[in-house]
This record gives C-alpha cells, sequence and structure tokens, in this order.
C-alpha cells in the first residue's frame, strides 16, 4: 500500500503532477528526470561509461541489445517509496524486470555515509545482473553473482582526475565481515535463491558480504586464481557435482579456500583499480522534454508497471483518472487508459480504446501490445510479492506483471 508521508514524502507526491521530466536516450539507456539537464546528461552519460567499463572487463564483443534499461532518476528517496509498491523502510532504489523491459528507479542523491547503499551503487549493481544475464547466459551460484554486482556497484567515476576505480569496498558490506559470524565456505558456494525462504536473514547478509570478499579476492593479482571462477561456473553449468566442480576449478578443498579467505580479510587492505577515465566514450546522448500528455502519465505509468496493491487500487485509480481526464483524447492518453483498462480495470473496454489509434497506425507497438495484452488470460497478478525482491537485499528489486486481478 502507496502512502504519502509527512515530509519530504509529501512533496514527492505533489511532485510528479507538476514536474516537467526531460527524457535522454543513449545507446544502452533511457534516463528520465525531473532535474537539470546537465546533471540528466552526466548521469546518462555515465552509465554508458560503465556499460563499457564491464564489455571491458569481461572482453565482451557481443553487439548492444536492441533494448535500453529505462531509469527513473527522482528528487529523493521519499520520491523512491512513493513509486515503490509495498511499504518499506529506508528503500535507497530498485530494478525491476517484467514484459516492459528492465527498468530502475534511483534518486538524484547519495547515500549519506559511507555504510549507506545509494541510489547509483544499486543501479550498477543491477545493471551489472542484467549485463551479466543478457550477455552471459548462463546458471550462476547465488555468492558470485552477489559477488560479481557487488565488486561493480562501487565503480566511481572521477570528475577532476577523469579517472575510474574499481574494486573498493561497500562500506554496507564490511559490517557483516566484522560482526557477524562467517558462513563456513562450502555452505556459502551452495546456498541458493531457491532455498532462500528457509535461509536465515543472517545468513543471506554474510552471503552478500562474503560473497563480495570472495569475489574480489579472485579477482586480485596476490591470489594467483586467476581463470577460476569462470571453470567452476563452466563445472557447474556442465551440471558436475559441486564439490567436484569445486576441486576441479580451485585445486583446492573447502576449508583451504575458507582460510586463505580469512588471510585476506584479516590483512586489512582491499586494493582497487584505477583506469584512465578517457578509455570509454559515452557516444551521444539525445534529450527532449516530454509533452504533457506524457508528462502528466510518466510516474503513474511506472507504478501501474510496477504493480499496485490491492489496497492502494481505488486510490490510485482515482488519481489516475484525474491526471488523464485533459488528455483522454491524445494518443498518449489513450494508451494510458489502455493499460490502466489492461491492469486494473476492464480488458474489454482496450479494444475500442485503440480502435481509432491502430487505424491510423497499425504497427505502433505500445498500442498493439496493449491490444495483444487484452486478449492475454494472465494468470500472474499485480499486488502479491513481487518475485524476486527477496532474493536480492532488503533493498532491492521486484518484478511485476501488467495483469489484472
Ligand atoms: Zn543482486
Amino acid at each position: 500500500m502507496i502512502r504519502c508521508v509527512a515530509g519530504l514524502a509529501l512533496l514527492a507526491c505533489a511532485g510528479p503532477a507538476h514536474a516537467r521530466w526531460l527524457e535522454a536516450t543513449s545507446t544502452n539507456f533511457i534516463v528520465y528526470s525531473d532535474g537539470r539537464e546537465a546533471e540528466l546528461v552526466k548521469f546518462t552519460e555515465k552509465l554508458e561509461r560503465f556499460d563499457q567499463l564491464l564489455r571491458w572487463r569481461t572482453s565482451t564483443e557481443a553487439a548492444t541489445s536492441p533494448t535500453r534499461v529505462k531509469v527513473y532518476l527522482v528528487a529523493s528517496r521519499a520520491a523512491i517509496m512513493n513509486i515503490y509498491p509495498r511499504k518499506i523502510k529506508n528503500i535507497a532504489g530498485f530494478y525491476s524486470t517484467s514484459v516492459f523491459g528492465p527498468t530502475a528507479f534511483v534518486p538524484r542523491i547519495e547515500g549519506s555515509g559511507i555504510f549507506d547503499l545509494d541510489g547509483e551503487a544499486i543501479l550498477y549493481h543491477e545493471y551489472t545482473h542484467h549485463f551479466m544475464h543478457q550477455y552471459y547466459p548462463a546458471a550462476y551460484p547465488a555468492w558470485y553473482s552477489e559477488g560479481f554486482a557487488e565488486y561493480f556497484s562501487t565503480v566511481e567515476f572521477q570528475d577532476r582526475s577523469q579517472k575510474i576505480t574499481v574494486g573498493k569496498v561497500p562500506g554496507q558490506r564490511v559490517i557483516p565481515l566484522y560482526q557477524e559470524k562467517w558462513l563456513p565456505l562450502e555452505k556459502l558456494l551452495t546456498l541458493t535463491y531457491q532455498r532462500e525462504e528457509k535461509v536465515k536473514p543472517e545468513d543471506m547478509q554474510q552471503l552478500y558480504a562474503q560473497g563480495w570478499l570472495l569475489t574480489h579476492y579472485l579477482f586480485s593479482k596476490g591470489a594467483g586464481r586467476d581463470g577460476q571462477i569462470k571453470t567452476y561456473v563452466q563445472n557447474i553449468n556442465k551440471a558436475m557435482p559441486l564439490k567436484e566442480a569445486f576441486e576441479d576449478a580451485f585445486k583446492s578443498d573447502y576449508e583451504t579456500l575458507g582460510k586463505e579467505l580469512r588471510t585476506y580479510f584479516k590483512k586489512g587492505k582491499v586494493y582497487y583499480t584505477e583506469i584512465k577515465g578517457d578509455l570509454f566514450k559515452p557516444g551521444p546522448v539525445s534529450v527532449r522534454p516530454l509533452g504533457d500528455p506524457e508528462n502528466a502519465l510518466l510516474i503513474l505509468e511506472a507504478q501501474l508497471r510496477l504493480g499496485v496493491a490491492k489496497d492502494d487500487r481505488a486510490a490510485f485509480k482515482a488519481r489516475f483518472a484525474k491526471a488523464i481526464a485533459p488528455i483522454v483524447q491524445t494518443e498518449a492518453g489513450r494508451l494510458g487508459q489502455a493499460e490502466l483498462e489492461n491492469s486494473l480495470g476492464d480488458p474489454a473496454n482496450v479494444t475500442a480504446l485503440l480502435e481509432p489509434l491502430l487505424k491510423e497506425k497499425p504497427a505502433h507497438p505500445r498500442a498493439g501490445a496493449a491490444s495483444a495484452g487484452s486478449q492475454q488470460d494472465c494468470s500472474q497478478k499485480p499486488g502479491g510479492k513481487p518475485r524476486g525482491l527477496a532474493q536480492i537485499s532488503p533493498q532491492l528489486g521486484s518484478q511485476s506483471q501488467p495483469c489484472r486481478a
């Protein structure tokens, strides 16, 4: 149930109706922001450089995916909490995948301290997952999937020196390494998402922290373990038994590698890499202000696609109706109304709504998809527990289906 709370959140609730949104389009991203244009362009360029960094670091030669990741760059964490489909405290940003494509929501401000997750770190973490599965689809062990994403979540683009740093410590992962009981290495390596309902929250916390540390260790020059993680993942994907896959790849046993990891942590020094920033050129970024109808519906449509909690639907529909009333005869208005009918109204209304638009533009992709959606028998209902949420972290993620309840 999404409600506005006191203070900043009230501003956030009022914000979308009056905010002027800009849309920046680059090779891999579409970024929306209600902030300054220069800041939006800089942010979008940074994301493109991040993509190139991942390509470079993983020697990726595959062509760029035609599906751009949508990023909503909003004013504050309060605005993020207002958009998120469930009540949750201290959310710093989130990422969602659905039939509408990969979408991320991040605040323009950074975390307030070194132990805070900030929106940019979350975006890097999630984009790294996206990149991994887009270009290297495979079954990854949970610790490595999260460890790899955490490793790249701390990338920094230095404004002055133009350098890029890779491999810095994620502050929020240090505390569990000092305070919590470590998972034995075998348990860390064999924890799976499927069993997560039975996994203690503190064990999941350790999976992120130790997963990051082990990834960092295996990537470090001093470990002398170049390429072993690649062999390990390949072994797992050949369905080799886990212990055999481990011993074949790491030429070691669980206890020995576990001790090495402890020693690596006790040294108290984690090295990071500095890369010359001019290695990565961001490419062109085009910016356009959204027209009035798109502007009015941008956040409401994003919320609709995330799924609206059952208790909140009446209020949401009222807000949607108010926003759409002046523009209902426009193309954007008809498309918005069609999505609303598909998700929370009566899909039988969609055909009549979109008929004039499809007559004029039979190949209109969004109208076609909305029309097809009205004829689907959706078995997934919005507003339930978002799939994937608990798989990522207390702060991250959701998936939604644009289906009618
Ligand atoms: Zn993750």
